[in-house]
């Protein structure tokens, strides 16, 4: 019942130290290893429950422990980023990015975000240094993708945050033809996370178009 009993690896294990988490919260004990173990998740899980860490620590030893990617040249423009994150929101965006750094210190992989009501220029700065993780809000993802400066062909996980807000939000046209850019083939290669505080039909059926033979967690 402690982090080192899941196998993270080691510089994931410091980080973990770092950040002085010693017991994994409910949705982290059952989140990480059915993501490590590959397989796709619906999890119910609200705020202060620990979930950023249950969908960043599979992304990111996934990430170190995989096949080295096979990205195509980095074109003047274009990243071609390894995971995805959505999240509803301006603040919650900067936030998950904050705990990815710090879960992704000294690991190689570098997280960089891009939310809207901000200049874009910065972003794309950060974007052309190089990208593993990106974390994005959908309108100004979609912005990227509509420029070519983001490419979601090499996506082989994504989690979305909040589905319900973003559902709320208005959201669902930009998620769904977000996901659309994905699963280039090889088909099935993918593995995605969902995280929702509530369940009505909407999410449920984002949750069988977008996922593969998933487990239900509730904790
Ligand atoms: P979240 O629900 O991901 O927003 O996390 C809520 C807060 O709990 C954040 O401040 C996290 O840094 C912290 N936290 C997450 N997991 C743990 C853990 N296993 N042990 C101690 N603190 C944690």
């Amino acid at each position: 019942n402690t982090f080192a009993d899941i196998d993270l690896g080691d510089a994931l294990n410091k980080n973990i130290q770092r950040c002085k988490y010693v017991k994994p919260t409910p949705v982290q004990r059952h989140a990480i290893p059915i993501s490590l173990a590959g397989r796709d998740l619906m999890a119910c899980a609200q705020t202060g429950s620990g979930k950023t860490a249950a969908f960043c620590f599979p992304i990111i030893s996934g990430i170190m422990t995989g096949q080295p990617a096979q990205r195509p040249p980095r074109g003047v423009h274009t990243v071609y980023p390894l995971a995805l994150i959505l999240s509803p929101t301006r603040e919650l965006s900067i936030q998950i990015h904050e705990e990815a750094r710090k879960f992704s210190y000294q690991t190689g992989v570098r997280v960089v975000v891009a939310y809207g009501g901000a200049p874009i220029n910065q972003q794309l700065r950060e974007l052309e240094r190089g990208v593993d993780i990106l974390v994005a809000t959908p309108g100004r993802l979609v912005d990227l993708l509509e420029r070519a400066r983001v490419s979601l062909q090499m996506i082989r996980y994504l989690a979305l945050d909040e589905a319900d807000r973003m559902l709320d939000m208005g959201f669902e046209p930009q998620i769904r033809k977000i996901v659309e850019q994905m699963d280039m083939p090889p088909p099935g290669a993918r593995q995605t996370m969902l995280f929702s505080a509530t369940f009505p039909k909407e999410i449920q059926r984002l949750a069988s178009d977008f996922l593969a033979k998933y487990i239900f967690l509730a904790v």
